[in-house]
């Protein structure tokens, strides 16, 4: 039966290639959309830029000349005529957090204030617009404005003291938290810091009773978890509004069609809320997603639990076939784990060979990445500082002696600080780099944290890119949104070429002069960069087959640019390209085409 098919559908292919114009058999499959008439800059090696791209059924079914594509045009073809703009694959961002955006609808946002007045005025304005909210969330407080110990539990007090009150730095590694939040939690001055975690003090009182002083108000990295791990998660249905406003308000006009969102939680109303959108058809970016495990979980629990989860989610729009772990903290809160001791050390520690701490003891790392690797689990690891990365591939490099070689790809990502020696090993192992270029640049991190805090030559030697390129590494960006809002890949595109940004720099002098170019020796080409939010991104999140480049079979996942990248004369000019439309699966996300 199956034989007798196949051979009439042959039959009828040889009659139409060999009697009719190939024009006419392939007007028997019209398209659903041809666009005609662009820069198609498919991503494909070694190919030249294409004119046209036919879509049908979600797929890419033709890429070539316009004239070519005519073929494809039927009487319910829409046909787009793309007038030599720039079409590129739907952009990939490796690590963002886009699950989070259920925040932004919930919470007093902070981002980009510049004072703790305006905090704590936003604060106030929040709770009087929600007074039946019992817990007062937010995020975005940044320590650039207030380094050091950080914030105070008591300018909170001023205006929220009746309910807890429990705010996220912007880089999300402190926790800003008000009285009512520390008594609800049950911290004083005689709680010990907690493993992998800070409870900063106020000044002076460390010296009396209690042994370990006041509790000033910031939380640093695992110290924040004793007021968040208490408070309720947000309900899947507070999920779902924040992931359709992230596809429709954040993903969408900034041509991003696939991310892989880093911290989800097994059991957690985030999952439950992706697959429930998933099997709706609701997703229209399509998501893979990390579980969460800390080394205080217990393994062989955390394993049986993210296997069931894992096996929940078999969606094309959603699956969590990794496992996202942190090894160290972030500069900005003396929370990395590097390889020399902070420059300011003795100033905030009191001990001038602080370097930070792994989150995880190595031996440790090493046993738990075996059994995850074992279990199939793709590793994803935060890593900031240098000593934290060359701790994480040695455990990589452990458990793929342990269990032999296979097509594992795990990723390390943000990699700020990272020993030239181990750039080789991540080609080595297999493992994927998962930088930020958003960060290249000299702004009022490196300024007001990362000079006083690493020192010279190091602040100047931050976010290697080009050396992951040159060694052979796939290199997949990020944004590690909403870290960094938006998060557009054409700006990690013109921040990763120039490591300036005219917008951000504040005291350095632009180019030509080199000074306010962060590391000008790691710049990379408009090309690597494309590639690195596109197919570099597919292979990270193992869809290569899939997306990542233009080209007949793959999913029809495109944007259309209003600026051609490889053609500007002015490699700075790449910060005024927009993202003019978006196709997911062949459906439509955004259009402003006709503008
Ligand atoms: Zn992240």
């Amino acid at each position: 039966m199956r034989t007798r098919v196949w051979g009439g559908a042959l039959l009828v292919l040889l009659a139409a290639a060999l009697l009719i114009p190939a024009v006419a058999a392939a007007k028997n499959k019209p398209a659903d959309t041809v666009f005609k008439n662009g820069y198609v800059y498919t991503v494909n090696p070694g190919e030249r830029a294409a004119q046209a791209v036919a879509v049908k059924d979600g797929r890419i079914v033709y890429v070539g000349s316009s004239r070519g594509a005519r073929a494809f045009v039927g009487a319910h073809t829409k046909v787009v005529n793309l007038r030599g703009k720039m079409m590129l694959p739907g952009f990939i961002d490796s690590h963002m957090h886009a699950s989070m955006t259920v925040s932004s609808l919930y919470s007093v946002l902070l981002y980009g204030m510049a004072s703790v007045d305006e905090y704590v005025a936003a604060v106030a304005q929040f709770a009087a617009d929600n007074p039946d909210m019992d817990v007062i969330r937010g995020e975005g407080w940044s320590n650039t404005v207030v380094p050091g110990k950080g914030p105070l539990a008591s300018s909170l007090d001023a205006v929220v003291s009746d309910r807890p009150v429990a705010i996220m730095s912007e880089d999300y590694h402190s926790t800003w938290v008000n009285t009512k939040a520390l008594q609800l939690a049950g911290i004083t001055g005689a709680t010990p810091d907690p493993e992998d975690g800070v409870i900063e003090r106020v000044d002076g009182t460390q010296a009396t009773d209690p042994p370990y002083g006041t509790p000033s108000g910031t939380l640093r990295e695992t110290a924040g978890n004793l007021v968040t791990d208490l408070l309720p998660d947000y309900t899947v249905q507070e999920y779902k509004e924040g992931i359709t406003y992230f596809q429709d308000e954040v993903a969408a006009p900034l041509g991003l069609t696939t991310i892989f969102d880093p911290l989800l939680y097994v059991d957690g109303n985030a999952v439950q809320a992706l697959e429930e959108m998933a099997a709706a058809g609701q997703l229209t970016v399509r998501f893979r997603g990390a579980l969460s495990l800390t080394p205080d979980q217990d393994l062989t629990t955390w394993l049986a639990d993210a296997r069931a989860e894992r096996a929940r989610h078999t969606h094309g729009m959603f699956k969590t076939p990794a496992v996202k772990i942190f090894a160290d903290g972030v500069i900005e809160g003396h929370t990395a784990y590097l390889d020399e001791p902070y420059a300011d050390a003795l100033e905030y520690k009191g001990d001038a060979s602080y370097r930070g701490e792994p989150i995880w003891q190595p031996a440790v790392m090493k046993a738990a990445f075996k059994k995850l690797d074992k279990a199939g689990f793709q590793i994803h690891v935060h890593a900031i500082g240098d000593a934290a990365t060359t701790e994480t591939l040695n455990a990589l490099s452990y458990a793929r002696k342990a269990n032999g070689r296979r097509d594992w790809r795990p990723g390390i990502t943000h990699l700020q600080l990272v020993d030239p020696t181990d750039v080789p090993r991540f080609a080595r192992l297999g493992v994927t780099a998962v930088p930020d270029p958003y960060w290249f640049i000299k702004d009022d991190y490196y300024t007001y944290l990362q000079l006083p805090y690493l020192g010279l030559p190091r602040a100047d030697e931050e976010y290697p890119m080009r050396s992951f390129f040159n060694a052979g590494v796939t290199v997949a960006s990020a944004s590690d949104f909403p870290v960094t809002i938006p998060p557009n890949p054409l700006t990690g595109i013109a921040v990763g070429v120039n490591r300036w940004d005219p917008t951000w720099v504040y005291e350095y002098p632009a180019p030509p002069s080199l000074d306010g170019v962060l590391w000008p020796a790691e710049r990379v080409s408009v090309a690597r960069m494309i590639r690195s939010f596109t197919i570099e991104g597919a292979k990270a999140n193992y869809l290569e087959k899939k997306i990542g480049t233009i080209k007949v079979g793959k999913r029809a996942d495109l944007v259309v640019l209003d600026a051609n990248l490889l053609k500007v004369t002015d490699k700075t000019e790449l910060f005024d390209a927009h993202v003019l439309f978006t196709m997911g699966s062949g459906k439509v996300l955004y259009d402003k085409l006709a503008d």
